[in-house]
């Protein structure tokens, strides 16, 4: 098909969203490590698991196996409100970059939460309503996890019990009160409803919080709660199957029109997103059918694949989940106080961290200042304001345009972008002001932080 007849944006037909997702551990020689109990050291077992999460989350946490997973009826439903997402042909900023590089996106952004987080929210909804619990409890930092979540809450009835970390519960009472007015309750952690909550106060007084002690706080609610159950919004092995869904309406977008991406690059937090992107691609690069060129991209100042260590580490600050092997940082890192946006997490996908493991992938971490410019460039040619953590991917793309634009190469380069930035406009304001700065950990700082590995 000829260069020019390829849309500006590619919108899949209702009829050809996916009816499956695909689990990218089927086709991994190397499987991703399997959590551990943190007491035994032994792998947790589905009895065990099935204590914190829902039976169905459980049966698919452990599914290294089968290589697709059905999407029931119902979720697909709820996907049709905002999805076939668009595949951009970002044409502007091409012209913008005077680049022979053809870049095409995956905008995740178009709906009310505002970014990719909704497809997994819902599935994790449904399989919770579907073992007829009350409700989920559940951790947000920037908001974005929490929102997606109670929308899903909303739609199929069931309580949402959010723990937002205490600093941006209060820079962000816009997407505190947008939970709100789906029906969640949101609290700010660390707080005096846990006991692990009441003890990181006692010991740390002041704290404003982080995402691994919001964790502890909501993973207790919901054992200590009848009827109750824990959801996580990235970094665990259901959440890249469900976000699957992103790369495999890309990747028939794109066979529709006989693209083949060179270059993939999605940015990392837990690693649902780019996990979720890469996946069908990944899957022929494992199964040796085709070669793909994969960037994880990373803040600077959270640099767990980059810098951090491939290890056995707890997933969070109380150390009352279990144990995952990841490239990590430690769970007692806590990003730059001048940090903005999400991307703040300690760890790393534990299927991520295989692949990257095994060489399937490359990661690269960024400046922030250098991230709010890709940003702006960006919003300015293609319309999209950007949330911080999908210009890590838009940065990346950027880069790799202008190196084309150097060699003559007519690359075709593929990245996620994963949200809008509405909720951001702090952080775009500390960069408009000249006021963002880049904090690059040092070694020491590091140090500090990989001390608290468990040994054994
Ligand atoms: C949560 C979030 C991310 C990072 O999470 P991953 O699990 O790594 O995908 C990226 N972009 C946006 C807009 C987000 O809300």
């Amino acid at each position: 098909m000829s260069e020019n007849k390829i849309p500006y944006k590619i919108y899949l037909e209702e009829s050809e969203m996916p009816k499956d997702w695909y689990n990218v551990r089927a086709d991994m020689k190397n499987k991703p490590a399997p959590l551990l109990n943190p007491g035994t050291h032994e792998p947790m077992t589905a009895e065990e698991l099935g204590v914190v999460f829902c039976e169905e989350l459980v049966k698919q946490e452990l599914d290294n196996d089968n290589r697709l997973i059905e999407i029931p009826k119902k979720i697909r439903d709820f996907y049709k409100m905002y999805r076939p997402s668009p595949l951009v042909r970002a044409y502007c900023l091409e012209e913008k970059l005077q680049t022979p590089a053809k870049i095409y996106y995956k905008f995740e952004g178009n709906n009310t939460s505002g970014s990719h987080k909704l497809n997994s929210a819902i599935a994790q909804a449904f399989y919770a309503k579907e073992q007829g619990l009350k409700g989920v409890t559940t951790e947000t930092g920037a908001g974005q996890w929490g929102t997606a979540l109670s929308m899903a809450c909303s739609y199929l009835e069931l309580d949402c019990k959010v723990y937002m970390v205490k600093c941006s519960y209060e820079q962000k009472p816009f997407r505190r009160e947008v939970m709100r007015t789906y029906g969640a309750s949101v609290t700010p952690s660390p707080s005096e409803t846990t006991e692990i909550g009441r003890k990181i106060l006692a010991d740390h007084p002041g704290t404003t919080g982080s995402l691994g002690c919001a964790i502890s706080e909501a993973v207790e609610a919901a054992t200590r709660t009848e009827g109750y159950r824990y959801v996580l919004g990235s970094v665990l092995n259901q959440v890249l199957l469900h976000q699957s869904i992103i790369g495999v309406e890309t990747k028939t977008a794109m066979d529709k029109y006989g693209i083949k991406p060179d270059i993939i690059i999605g940015c990392a937090g837990g690693g649902s997103n780019l996990g979720g992107l890469i996946s069908p691609f990944m899957g022929e690069k494992l199964r040796g059918e085709a070669d793909y060129h994969f960037i994880a991209v990373e803040p600077a100042s959270c640099p767990s694949f980059t810098r951090g260590v491939y290890a056995y580490d707890f997933c969070d600050t109380g150390m009352v989940c279990p144990l995952a092997k990841m490239y990590t940082l430690g769970s007692g890192f806590i990003p730059s106080a001048n940090h903005a946006g999400g991307l703040r997490y300690h760890g790393m996908s534990s299927v991520l961290s295989q692949l990257y493991a095994d060489g399937y992938m490359e990661a690269r971490s960024v400046e922030q200042t250098a991230v709010f410019e890709a940003a702006e460039q960006f919003a300015r040619v293609e319309g999209i304001l950007p949330a911080p953590e999908s210009s890590h991917a838009i940065r990346i793309a950027i880069d790799e345009a202008m190196k084309c634009k150097e060699t003559g190469e007519e690359k075709t380069i593929l990245f996620g972008l994963t949200g809008t930035g509405y909720f951001d406009m702090y952080a775009y304001e500390k960069f408009h002001n000249g006021e963002m700065s880049d904090y690059i950990p040092t070694d020491e700082d590091l140090k500090a932080g990989l001390e608290g590995l468990p040994k054994f």
